[in-house]
């Protein structure tokens, strides 16, 4: 593992594995865990596939049952990963996708296949088992299903070889495969990675292990997307706004179409953010699009603009939603009784309160947006269900292989937000949907103390054997 677990001491409150009055023997090693990954595994597919009330036909038997994971905003593997992962010490990528818009450069790097090794993405770096989420590149003459179920099988061989007590493994397939033919398919890969876990702890009756599984974010769709890139490119030549590769004039705005996705992200000049958010929002396609202010964050789109503010007193911190007109995040009949004015709520009223709703935890995701990669966005868009943002080749390419794409994430809404965390530790009781920041957290503790625990016997010991000499 390539992370900082010491970091995890901090978080290292008193904790009793709930397994260690059953392990009272002093030769039993203790349980392993292992972290799985897999990428853009929605929660609607896993609580319909662990559902109890399917009785045999139900998969992840042992597991309590799964929650809901709200990623980030955009709900995109770069930025969810590196929220998800950044209470273990993990740090943040360098851009929203594979290619980004370096800020001090101002210019645009990465995206092919040669420089998605050569720059860095702290989070891919962590996993100790990975497989690479190259959508172009694995396009064509993909097996998605068969390539999937070989990852797994390697992936377990990697973790029964390696001697780590705690185990990190991520899959990419999956996302190209729900991309491809829609989370339905994923369900083939769902129980095969049960039935491999299943015949691991059958094989190896003497080293328990757990298993914590979780993805980054949904997956959302059905229809073929319609691809809003060059609407927007219209918008704002319209507007008198010129689309380049650089920010040199005042009213150049850099586009970073890469993958296709249900998101967008515009670099501006300074000063230039809200008028681009707002031409933005007016096309069609787009639901809606912020722009980070002094105050807070600004929200624009056809329905009416608004304002987020946050604020931290006495400890807790407090968010505000003030609509300037109309309701683009949808939240005006959570406030209808405080009438029109500024209203603030604490951080975890907000959870609550919209967890259930089409935009889940809309407030923190969407000032996260700006502060969870090294090169933040001047403009960040949500797209309307049935559209996509992308590059002319990446839509080429998906029509060649698979017609057009149907299915995607990014979007702020729930369908492409959600995904899920999943496990058999015991002690694990989570309360309804848990925040990307907040999934991981149950498990650094039991896990991480675990390592420390598990590292410091070892020097123990090592001491113990120098002075016996
Ligand atoms: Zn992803």
């Amino acid at each position: 593992m390539k992370t900082h677990w010491t970091f995890l001491l901090a978080l290292a409150a008193p904790w009793v594995p709930p397994v260690a009055a059953e392990d009272a023997q002093p030769a039993a090693p203790p349980p392993r865990i292992v972290f799985i990954a897999l990428d853009a595994v929605p929660y609607e597919v896993v609580a319909e596939l662990t559902d109890e009330e399917r009785g045999e036909a139900a998969i992840f038997r042992r597991f309590k049952p799964p929650v809901p994971l709200i990623s980030t905003f955009p709900s995109t593997s770069n930025l969810a990963f590196g929220g998800i992962l950044e209470r273990l010490g993990v740090e943040h990528s360098p851009g929203y996708e594979s290619r980004f818009f370096d800020r001090r450069a101002n210019r645009r790097r990465g995206g092919g296949p040669r420089s998605y090794f050569r720059i860095r993405f702290p989070w891919r770096d962590f996993f100790d088992w990975r497989t690479t989420s190259l959508f172009r590149k694995t396009m064509r003459g993909f097996h998605p299903v068969r390539s999937n179920l070989r990852a797994i099988d390697r992936s377990l061989e990697a973790f029964l070889a390696s001697e780590q007590r705690v185990y990190f493994i991520y899959y990419g397939g999956t996302d190209l495969l729900g991309h491809m033919h829609g989370p339905r398919a994923l369900e083939a890969v769902l129980r095969g990675l049960d039935r491999d876990l299943e015949e691991l702890r059958r094989r190896t009756p003497n080293q328990p292990f757990y298993a914590v599984l979780f993805s980054d974010h949904g997956q959302a769709g059905g229809t073929p997307l319609k691809n809003v890139r060059r609407d927007l490119k219209q918008a704002l030549a319209a507007a008198g706004y010129r689309v380049a590769g650089r920010l040199r004039g005042p009213r150049d705005v850099v586009f970073m179409p890469y993958g296709l996705v249900s998101s967008l992200v515009l670099f501006t000049r300074e000063g230039e953010e809200r008028p681009v958010a707002e031409i933005a929002a007016s096309t069609a396609g787009v639901e809606f699009c912020v722009a980070a202010s002094a105050g807070g964050w600004q929200v624009e789109s056809r329905r009416g603009s608004a304002e987020i503010r946050r604020r931290d007193g006495d400890g807790i911190p407090r968010w505000s939603y003030r609509r300037l007109s109309g309701d683009p995040l949808q939240l005006g009949p959570l406030l209808a009784a405080a009438g029109d004015g500024e209203v603030w709520r604490s951080d975890r009223w907000w959870l609550r309160a919209t967890r259930d709703r089409a935009f889940p935890d809309p407030l923190y995701r969407i000032s996260r947006a700006f502060d969870l990669v090294d090169n933040p966005a001047s403009v960040i868009c949500s797209l309307a269900p049935g559209h996509m943002y992308g590059a002319i080749k990446t839509e080429l390419l998906a029509r060649i292989s698979i017609g057009r794409l149907r299915w995607t994430h990014g979007a702020l809404e729930r369908q492409a937000s959600l995904g899920f965390v999943l496990s058999d530790l015991p002690g694990w009781q989570p309360d309804g949907a848990v925040r990307f920041s907040d999934a991981l957290a149950p498990f650094a503790r039991p896990a991480g103390l675990e390592v420390i625990r598990a590292q410091a016997e070892a020097a123990r010991a090592a001491d113990r054997s120098r002075s016996g000499h």
